[in-house]
């Protein structure tokens, strides 16, 4: 057996605590970096918790000497501070490929080298109407303005369906770092949670992602009406982009599946991701427990990857009032087959994710049916 090492773990959102779940599970201490009583602490009781932000450069210092592999929970962390520890404690994945995936641009530049297929994009340099214009005319409208950082939930994303809509767009991102990208006329998006082991590339299913207001609602697992070359083909595109970096660990890879059946790559995410919360139920390693074996160097036997029963995941996102998500939680209470996650992040505000509920059956079909009324709940309570 290992002896009992610390994991170290920048951000306790509800990503940290499915990892601290999985790792309590193994009997391995995570020390978690973020606010006092942030969801993953408070289901961990031991002293070795640091206070403060994984942007911090101090506070990331102090969760390096309390540690012997560091992770994160999200690629919005100080990279610096991250290369400056890397002397003294294994950061997985690695610093670079965390800074370069951050960048939303730089990724998309990166990927390039690799034959990955993409949208095109182009880059904004100066920001100014003229030149997204410009930009406009070489990519046509639609076209998606985006931040190249700190985006998540589409918090960063503009579709800009005119010429006559870039005043607005550049408003709404106004101060950040943009580039712009072709629309995708996708069909389905996709995604595939890819995990890197010391000598292993290897990957779940293909499920289907449904985004509303750009922020991911639904996870059918696997996809629904997709062929087996297609998720054959999907999880090779996945593998075959997070090769092109450094560094063990979950990777999350989203992808567009256009009309004639070709794939495009999204973004990658370089942590877990919530398109594969419902390995939880539906797998014998979940990418949670994944993610702490691949770091640790433990085996990851790939059947354990196997989807087990098709399983359907539905995100709890803050609505109308402060407690619709608490609402939608007991309605979940009598659906069976459904397995409640509540993140207890206190407050809710529309569009934070609060929980999600998963939903496994005999056959997907089956599936939809027990989780629909759930749906429509969730859809009663939008803001
Ligand atoms: P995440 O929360 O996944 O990190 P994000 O804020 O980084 O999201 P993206 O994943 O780039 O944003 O985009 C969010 C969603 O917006 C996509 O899932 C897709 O539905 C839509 N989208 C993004 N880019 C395009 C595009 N080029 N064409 C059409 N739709 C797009
Ligand atoms: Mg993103
Ligand atoms: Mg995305």
């Amino acid at each position: 057996m290992w002896n009992s090492p610390k994991v170290g773990i920048l951000g306790g959102g509800q990503l940290g605590r499915m990892l601290v779940e999985s790792a309590n599970r193994l009997n391995i201490q995570a020390n978690v970096l973020d606010a006092e009583n942030a969801p993953a602490k408070q289901i961990s009781f031991h002293d070795g918790h640091v206070t403060g932000s994984f942007k911090e450069r101090e506070a990331v210092r102090q969760l390096a000497k309390s540690c012997d592999v560091m992770t994160a929970e999200i690629e919005h962390v100080d990279t610096y501070a991250l290369e400056e520890v890397a002397s003294e404690v294994r950061v997985e994945p690695s610093w670079q490929a965390i800074r370069t995936i951050q960048n939303k641009f730089n990724q998309k530049e990166h990927l390039r080298k690799y034959d990955i297929p993409m949208a095109d994009h182009r880059e904004l340099v100066q920001g100014t109407p003229e030149e997204l214009a410009e930009v406009g005319e070489q990519l046509g409208y639609p076209m998606m303005l985006k931040s190249k950082t700190m985006a998540y939930d589409g918090r960063g994303n503009f579709r800009i369906n005119s010429k006559a809509e870039i005043p607005e767009a550049l408003e709404a991102l106004k101060d950040r770092p943009l580039y712009a990208e072709k629309w995708a006329y996708f069909k389905t998006e996709l995604a595939v949670m890819v995990i890197k082991t010391k000598d292993e590339v290897l990957s779940y299913p293909t499920v289907e992602t449904v985004q509303e207001d750009s922020i991911c609602k639904l996870v059918y697992a696997p996809a629904r009406n997709v062929s087996d070359t297609i998720n054959e083909q999907a999880q090779a595109l996945a593998r075959k982009a997070v090769s092109a970096f450094e560094g063990k660990g979950a990777f999350g890879v989203e992808m567009f599946l256009l009309e004639d059946n070709s794939l495009m790559l999204c973004e990658i995410a370089s942590r877990i991701h919530n398109s594969g919360h419902y390995t939880i139920e539906g797998c014998a390693l979940s990418q949670f427990d994944s993610h702490i074996r691949a770091i640790m160097d433990l085996p990851i036997p790939a059947k354990s990857l196997e989807i087990r029963q098709p399983s359907i995941m539905l995100n709890i996102i803050g609505g109308a009032t402060p407690d619709s998500h608490l609402k939608a939680a007991e309605h979940a209470l009598a659906i069976p087959n459904a397995s409640i996650h509540l993140y207890s992040k206190g407050a809710a505000k529309p569009g934070r994710k609060m929980g999600h509920v998963t939903v496994t059956a005999a056959t997907m079909h089956e599936a939809e049916t027990m989780i629909q009324p759930l749906i429509n709940v969730v859809d009663e309570m939008r803001a």
